[in-house]
């Protein structure tokens, strides 16, 4: 708890927003690790590592300038919330779209977001793909988030269409991800995308070592992308 709240003051956030944010937190992890019992939410089950490889991971970016100017937020595939929900906690005035493919695990986090009172996420069923050729999605957030869903170059191909040209992606990679890197950024461009910059944060308040990239939309993408669902999985754009 001592180092959750050390790594809040070393994003900048004030007392009153820590100690206001800090019961929605455990509450929410409560919750999530109950219903863990009779569903599968996460893999971390002990409640200290909850803090570190959830709320402190999925707040690594809190202080970027990409996600304090953006009003208009997309988590893709926040699975049982993350990164969105500790996102929205800390930023009750921005928008929060929280995206899966599976609907169970989104109607819990529905509910558990409704428990401790989150107003500004809308959760919404479906997969990226199909729903980033809705008009009321396509184009339309400052920023889109995602952790562990899948490699760079799909990843890319299902987030980037979501972003409005100007805004930007987060992906939260691993430590070991160059190559990876590497071998997405032709399908970041085809997409609209430009890798901006790769940050790593201190491994002091980074428990899961991860990778942090910045890619920024520059064009729109083109309207082949993405392709039909499960294309962008099979065969990842080169
Ligand atoms: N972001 C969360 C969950 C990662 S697990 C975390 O970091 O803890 C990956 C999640 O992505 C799963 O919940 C899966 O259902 C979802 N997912 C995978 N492919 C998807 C797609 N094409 N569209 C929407 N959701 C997808």
């Amino acid at each position: 708890m001592k180092k959750l709240e050390a790594f809040l003051e070393t994003k900048g956030f004030s007392e009153q927003q820590i100690s206001h944010a800090i019961p929605k937190l455990l509450a929410y992890r409560d919750t999530t690790l109950d219903w863990n019992d009779k569903v599968n939410l996460t893999a971390i089950t002990n409640p200290d590592e909850f803090l570190q490889k959830h709320y402190v991971d999925s707040l690594l970016c809190a202080d970027a300038k990409e996600l304090t100017e953006a009003n208009t937020i997309i988590d893709v595939g926040t699975g049982a919330g993350f990164p969105g929900i500790p996102l929205a906690i800390f930023f009750p005035n921005k928008k929060f779209v929280l995206v899966d493919s599976l609907q169970k695990r989104l109607k819990i986090v529905r509910q558990m977001a409704d428990e401790i009172g989150l107003q500004n996420i809308e959760v919404v069923h479906g997969r990226a793909e199909d729903l980033a050729r809705l008009p009321q999605y396509r184009e339309q957030f400052d920023l889109c988030v995602s952790r562990a869903v899948a490699n760079l170059s799909t990843l890319s191909e299902l987030c980037l269409p979501f972003v409005k040209v100007g805004g930007t992606f987060i992906s939260y990679k691993g430590s070991n991800c160059n190559a990876e890197v590497s071998e997405a950024l032709k399908a970041i461009q085809m997409l609209g995308g430009k890798l901006d910059r790769v940050e790593r944060p201190t491994l002091e308040y980074n428990p899961s070592e991860h990778t942090m990239l910045y890619i920024q939309k520059e064009r729109k993408t083109p309207n082949d992308y993405p392709r039909k669902a499960g294309m962008p999985g099979q065969e990842p754009l080169k």
